[in-house]
Formats: structure tokens, C-alpha cells, sequence
């Protein structure tokens, strides 16, 4: 059965939604704000999501790259009062497969939803992978492996790794990963980068015997083979 993780904090619209989804044949989770919709995402990983745009705590849009950034394709419909051409391509922007206004009409929004479903099971066929010397990265499985060897990771650490291969024979600053890998700007210090960086040797390099990832003093890191 297919899970359907709806996330609206208006508790009429989360109820007929549940009710109609589940009389549709999907199993329903529901969450009331942004926060809680990317905790049950995490824990419970659905087959599509449906998210409000305004949400307390986390806002769809949020929700949304926060979902993309776990490196997960789930498709995504938003719903939402909003309806002007900016917020459809904020939508867009964040991540988001599809869009649609309130109030809806229910048999278009299942409709819509088999079509986005069948997306999936199209993207399933070709796994996305990331190759790098002899890293592979499953990208839609959050599977790392070097030389045939499994290595797990946390999803930090992944997305760690995934932006390093991802600019491998770069040099990449601690600014640069502290924004595009934790979306945030640090003026007080980025030390702890340093600390995922060492978490992510010891996996990914200790028991190998080409280094992939280098300091580079004063500047940042380079992963590379060739260094
Ligand atoms: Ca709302």
C-alpha cells in the first residue's frame, strides 16, 4: 500500500484529506506543521507528499528543500491558498513536483497524484548514481560503497560526501559547505565542519589506501584521487 504523508495545519483540510486518500486505498500520515511533517518524512519515508505552503515552524517551501537536500526524489505536491505565478515557482524552486490551489477538487488531485506516482516508478528503473574514483553513491538509496565495500553513513555525512564528490578537484571552502550542505551562513566559526570532515575520513578513507579527501591549510578541502 502507498503511503501519502499529508502535511496541513488546518485540521478540516488534514481530515478530509486523510478520509478521502485512505477511502482512495492509501495509508495516510499527518502532520500540522512543517517540523513535524519533516520528522514523520524521516522516520516513516512516504511514497508522496502533500504540504500546505504556510505551516508553522517549517513552511512548505522549507519542508520541501529540507526533504530534497536528504537527497530523497519523493514527489510533491503543494497545496495551498496561494495561488500567484511567484509562489508556483518558489514552489518549484524548493523542489516541489506539482502544485495545486485550494479549495481543490478531490478527483483532480488523485488524478494528479497516480500521475506523480508513476513518475516515481519510472525514475526507479534508472537509480541516480554518482561515481567518483572508486566511490559509488546511490543517490535515491542513500547507499555509499568503495571498492564493493559498503560504508554507512549518516544523512549528514552523506550529503557531506555527495557535495564533495559532486565538486571533486575543487577546492571547497568551509564557507561553501557550511552553506550548501547546512543552507546556513556561520560567521562565529566553522570548526564543526571540521569535525564531519573527520567523521567522513575515517569511513570513506581510513581503511583504504588512496586518500580521496585533502586539506588544503588556510583555504579548505579537496577530495580527489590526485591530489
Ligand atoms: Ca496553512
Amino acid at each position: 500500500m502507498e503511503t501519502i504523508l499529508i502535511v496541513e495545519d488546518e485540521k478540516r483540510v488534514a481530515d478530509l484529506l486523510r478520509a478521502g486518500l485512505e477511502e482512495a486505498g492509501y495509508r495516510t500520515l499527518v502532520a500540522y506543521d512543517g517540523a513535524m511533517g519533516l520528522r514523520l518524512f524521516q522516520s516513516d519515508k512516504a511514497d508522496l507528499v502533500i504540504s500546505d505552503i504556510v505551516l508553522p515552524k517549517l513552511d512548505g517551501f522549507e519542508l520541501c528543500r529540507e526533504i530534497r537536500k536528504s537527497g530523497s526524489s519523493v514527489p510533491i505536491l503543494m497545496l495551498t491558498a496561494l495561488g500567484t505565478t511567484d509562489d508556483k515557482l518558489d514552489g518549484f524552486d524548493s523542489g516541489a513536483d506539482d502544485y495545486m490551489v485550494k479549495p481543490f477538487d478531490f478527483r483532480e488531485l488523485k488524478a494528479r497524484i497516480k500521475v506523480l506516482m508513476k513518475r516515481v516508478v519510472r525514475k526507479e528503473e534508472k537509480r541516480d548514481r554518482l561515481e567518483y574514483a572508486d566511490i559509488v553513491i546511490d543517490l535515491d538509496r542513500h547507499h555509499v560503497s568503495r571498492r564493493g565495500t559498503d560504508i554507512r553513513l549518516t544523512p549528514k555525512e552523506f550529503n557531506l560526501l555527495v557535495y564533495m564528490v559532486e565538486n571533486a578537484e575543487k577546492v571547497i571552502s568551509r564557507i561553501d559547505i557550511a552553506e550548501k550542505v547546512w543552507n546556513t551562513h556561520f560567521d562565529t566559526g566553522t570548526n564543526f565542519i571540521d569535525v564531519y570532515i573527520n567523521y567522513l575520513r575515517k569511513k570513506i578513507d581510513r581503511d583504504f589506501d588512496t586518500r580521496l579527501i585533502h586539506t588544503r591549510p588556510g583555504i579548505g578541502f579537496i577530495f580527489s584521487s590526485n591530489p
